[in-house]
């Protein structure tokens, strides 16, 4: 057999590339983080000057108690954690609120992390179906909410939804729903995945009881890492300390907390998470430069004839899927390589990141490009096109 350490590539895909990969333009490290990563990499290492009382949000160096405090205050909310990835944050929250047959609602673009979630919990999820603008709004999760009412006899545990989907990356009125589970004293959880760390977010002025972001998806985190914030009303409950006690031992572990299993998200991810933190905050404040550079290549894309572009439009987000049935997929239909050829057009222009063979319906993402960057996508799209005889207006 041949050592697999010669399977393992090396990976260069940031620096040979421009990589519209859906899920991992907002994860990419910064450098800051990948020093952190060297530096902390040892197991345990946060824990070289890990003092009484014990828990990682405590210690102080490296200064982890300050980061969760200015973290907290970055997203708006009184207390937060961090966990590995987002779903964990779903996991501590529903496990907290929901008990066997209680009922979650959630939006029909759920992650399917929040589906596991409920499923985790002996819950049950209850879609509130998109209106016709594919949105999710307020209106329609209140009348969901009767629904379950009516059929199960008791309102639903809690709400969960998505501030941005992944599958449009369209904008659901989180506003809108945060009243409506105010006016039902529902607990909300705002499922920030796709925005916390790349546009300014404040949890409190959103309406979250809850809010839950991913470190490896917005955060120039590596994976897994996420967070998990609430406020002063519900952290007893989501941050509740064990009560435990050895029956021989009569062993108590004081301040850990059970939803965290003490402590959570140890080492190099949360300092690499740490370390990206400075860049993080400024990076927020230029969202509309990134909605801006969104906006001007689909302008671009669409004047290929036959593209169209199935997010709403203009784009609030730089995740956005197209769809390219009546251009790209009508040459991959005769063409040899198929629906690979167009993957091979954009590889041999430096181009990665779309899904291999897929020229129908597909999602990319553009956060972090620069102008130049963005125009020479534009460019390579145009080209392509050309090339096989399909119209450029
Ligand atoms: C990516 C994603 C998740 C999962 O995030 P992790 O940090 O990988 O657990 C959850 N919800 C939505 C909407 C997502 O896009």
């Amino acid at each position: 057999m041949r050592p697999m350490i010669e399977d393992i590539e090396v990976r260069a895909r940031e620096e040979l590339f421009i990589n519209i990969h859906p899920i991992q333009a907002a994860g990419r490290l910064t450098p800051e983080a990948m020093k952190a990563i060297i530096s902390y990499g040892d197991g345990y290492s946060t824990c070289d000057r890990c003092r009484k009382p014990f828990r990682l949000d405590k210690i102080s160096r490296p200064p982890i108690n300050d980061f969760h405090v200015e973290l907290a205050e970055f997203i708006g909310m009184d207390h937060a954690r961090v966990v590995p990835g987002a779903r964990r944050g779903f996991q501590a929250v529903v496990s907290s609120l929901v008990e066997k047959g209680d009922s979650v609602i959630v939006s029909a673009l759920a992650h399917y992390s929040e589906f596991l979630a409920v499923e985790a919990a002996g819950g049950v999820v209850k879609e509130v179906p998109l209106n016709p603008d594919s949105i999710i709004a307020g209106e329609g999760t209140a009348q969901k909410i009767e629904e379950v009412k009516h059929e199960t006899g008791r309102f639903p545990k809690l709400i969960m939804m998505d501030h941005f989907d992944y599958l449009f990356g369209n904008e659901h009125d989180i506003h809108g729903i945060a009243k409506v589970a105010k006016d039902y004293a529902i607990p909300f959880l705002a499922n920030c995945a796709y925005s916390l760390g790349v546009m300014p977010i404040n949890g409190k002025e959103l309406g979250a009881d809850f809010l839950v972001g991913s470190g490896h998806k917005s955060f120039a985190s590596p994976a897994p890492s996420g967070i998990v914030a609430t406020t002063d009303e519900w952290a007893d409950k989501v941050f509740r300390t064990t009560k435990m006690v050895g029956d021989v031992t009569g062993r108590r572990f004081g301040i850990k907390e059970v939803e965290m299993m003490g402590c959570t998200l140890m080492g190099s991810n949360l300092i690499a998470m740490m370390a990206s933190f400075p860049r993080v905050r400024e990076r927020v404040k230029k969202w509309s430069e990134e909605v801006e550079k969104i906006n001007y290549f689909v302008d671009e894309f669409l004047k290929i004839e036959g593209n169209k572009v199935i997010s709403e439009m203009p784009r609030k987000h730089t995740l956005t899927k197209v769809d390219t049935t009546g251009s790209f997929d009508k040459i991959a239909r005769t063409h040899k390589r198929r629906g690979f050829f167009f993957s091979d057009e954009l590889k041999k222009r430096r181009i990665v990141g779309g899904f291999a063979g897929a020229t129908r319906q597909w999602k990319l993402n553009t956060y972090g490009l620069s102008w130049d960057q963005i125009r020479y996508l534009t460019c390579a799209f145009h080209d392509i096109a050309s090339k096989y005889g399909i119209n450029v207006a």
